[in-house]
């Protein structure tokens, strides 16, 4: 449910509505626009009467979200989220570039790294000190070492970075060493991390489950903005489907329809739904022309003998050549309005 005020509606008004709200067991969330103050309402609507609310001095008007996700909704909130990162817009209109390898690996490759992509115009930096890998066997990430590592590759070039939290436990330790908390695809669904990303004021990088439909992707969102924590990015990676050419299948589709569902911003990873470098770039440029608010790809200085994702991973040079046409394409916001209307 959606409590809109009326323009003129005094801060008093807002307050009461809000508190009568609470008083019937919902939970309030004022969402302040560029024209009046809206207060979404979550909980378990239909076991209570609201009917009063829509009586009380300062309202508009009562709108009731058909939709089972409500905070991630353009139905609650219509105006399209811009977060920002450091001088990154997700959201603005502008694409924002994310790359650096799969894993965090050493000092060396990663500053390596970092200083190579940020000089071609990246706008953020990705490595995975906790990586969720198939076999236990396989490297499992460097853990706070990484971190550090990510933390000195930020200092060395401005660039802010993004890192997923694998659990629970080594949660407040990511939290405190990067810009953007991932959830990975295999956590879509791990309901306790997701509300623990929900307490947290770093922003969240929501990916896809390998399996989730539209709808459990959004609520998997709206686990985290029940808690409180608004800035969640939604992340596409690709779906598990029968068509074996590739390691996952992107699911281009869902852009322009998360576009039209909600206000969160939508980037893409191409370089996990490829597999293979050779269709990163291809699905990237497909990504960017559905309205796609950024990227995520897998860069590394030597790939043949990364530790993980060698094979879908961007020589440097391959990723110097795409930077200089995507930054030579600003059509961007054209785009997102075609899709829009
Ligand atoms: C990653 O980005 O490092 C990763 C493991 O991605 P996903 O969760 O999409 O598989
Ligand atoms: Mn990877």
């Amino acid at each position: 449910m959606l409590v809109v005020m009326r323009k003129d509606a005094t801060d008093e008004q807002i307050h009461r509505v809000v508190d009568a709200i609470r008083k019937i067991g919902l939970i309030p969330h004022p969402i302040p626009g560029s024209m009046r103050t809206s207060i979404g309402v979550t909980g378990n609507i239909g076991r209570v009467n609201a009917d009063h609310i829509g009586g009380m001095a300062g309202v508009l008007e009562i709108i009731h979200v058909t939709k089972p996700f409500k905070l991630t909704s353009r139905e609650m909130i219509p105006e399209q989220t811009v977060i920002e990162i450091g001088d990154a817009q997700f959201g603005e209109g502008n694409p924002v570039i994310i790359a650096g390898p799969c894993a965090v690996e050493s000092y060396e490759q990663m500053t390596t790294t970092a200083s190579a992509v940020a000089e071609m115009g990246a706008d953020m930096l990705r490595g995975g000190a906790f990586k969720p890998r198939t076999s236990p066997y396989s490297f499992q990430g460097m853990g706070l070492e990484g971190l550090k590592i990510l933390n000195a590759a930020r200092m060395r070039t401005g660039l802010p970075v993004v890192s997923e939290a694998l659990d629970i436990e080594s949660f407040p330790l990511v939290e405190r060493y990067v810009d953007v908390i991932q959830i990975g695809a295999r956590n879509m669904q791990n309901f306790e991390l997701l509300r623990r990303a929900g307490r947290s004021k770093k922003p969240v990088l929501l990916k896809r489950g390998i399996s989730a439909t539209i709808n459990e992707f959004l609520l998997a969102a709206e686990y985290v903005m029940s808690e409180g924590n608004y800035n969640v990015i939604l992340c596409e990676r690709g779906i598990r489907t029968y068509s074996n050419h590739s390691r996952f299948t992107l699911d281009i589709g869902a852009i322009p329809e998360l576009r039209s569902l909600t206000h969160l911003p939508i980037i893409v990873d191409p370089s996990h739904a490829a597999g293979k470098r050779s269709t990163v770039i291809p699905l990237a440029r497909a990504s960017l022309a559905v309205g796609s608010d950024g990227l995520i790809i897998e860069v590394h200085p030597n790939p043949a003998e990364a530790v993980s994702d060698g094979p879908q991973s961007l020589t440097f040079d391959m990723f110097r050549e795409f930077m200089s046409e995507v930054r030579q394409t600003p059509v961007r916001s054209r785009l997102v309005k075609e899709v829009l209307t």
